[in-house]
């Protein structure tokens, strides 16, 4: 049987001189693992396709449970990130972030109102492009935060949890374990050493990664303290729902200088 998705190549394994298997990231299908046989000879028409994080519409032929690559069209390469140390670091964490959380033979769109390949793909995009007008630690920041949304662990960031004000002159508390924000004026002693007092630059960036449309939430300005703290929430936020840290994260902390 013939089905087509578009999907991005999250990972691949290398089978023999010419082949490899590679795990396609899809909305219909979740995760799938599909051989592409040939893939390296030079006059392949899968070379660019099965390369990782290529984005394209597969044609594939499944038997049962297992998947072959028939042909496949490139949509765009994000081949330009390996030129980078930083960016391909990065982007190995998001796929091994997604890889981790993405089922296989589950619809995703079922569970979240958002494009999970079109999201991975804007990270990608905004991951190449980073440097321009935001930094690499925003584009993490957004993709940690915006991806545990996607997920199903929104942090409620409308406003404060008890009196119900968006604002308050003592400032706003985020509360990374109860994904609650608090307010000055409601702050308990309960809430001793698992609050964040936060900038208002970190708070309208954190608003934005979880209420923009997907193509707008990475878009946003702030300043180096508010992105040094939104760093260090994100990265906390995103770990400590899925349970687990990830070999590219570490990779990404130490050439990137921001590992302690
Ligand atoms: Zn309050």
């Amino acid at each position: 049987m013939l089905v087509t998705y578009d999907g991005i190549v999250l990972s691949r394994r290398e089978v023999g001189e010419n082949s490899c298997f590679i795990d396609i990231l899809t909305d219909e299908q979740g995760l799938i693992e599909a051989s592409a046989h040939g893939a390296n000879k030079i006059n392949s028409n899968l070379l660019s396709s099965a390369a990782l994080f290529s984005y394209a519409t597969f044609c594939l032929n499944k038997n049962k449970m297992r998947y072959t690559v028939n042909s496949a069209k490139p949509k765009f390469s994000f081949h330009a990130i390996g030129g980078d140390i930083e960016k391909l670091a990065l982007a190995s964490y998001f796929a091994q972030a997604v890889k981790f959380c993405t089922p296989s033979e589950q619809n995703q769109l079922e569970t979240s109102r958002d494009s999970l390949v079109r999201f991975f793909a804007i990270s990608l995009f905004e991951t190449l492009r980073a440097g321009e007008n935001r930094t690499l630690s925003a584009v993490k920041s957004a993709f940690e935060l915006r991806y545990s949304v996607i997920l199903g662990y929104a942090p409620n960031l409308v406003s404060c949890h008890n009196c119900g004000e968006y604002t308050c002159p003592r400032g706003m508390y985020f509360l990374p374990r109860k994904a609650k924000l608090v307010c000055g004026d409601c702050l308990n002693p309960e809430f001793e050493g698992e609050r964040v007092l936060l900038l208002p630059e970190t708070l309208f960036a954190m608003r934005n990664i979880v209420f923009s449309d997907l193509d707008r939430c990475f878009k946003f300005n702030i300043g180096n303290d508010a992105e040094k703290q939104l760093a260090g929430i994100t990265e906390d936020y995103f770990l400590y729902r899925t349970e687990r840290t990830f070999p590219a994260l570490r990779y990404f902390l130490d050439v990137s200088g921001k590992s302690c």
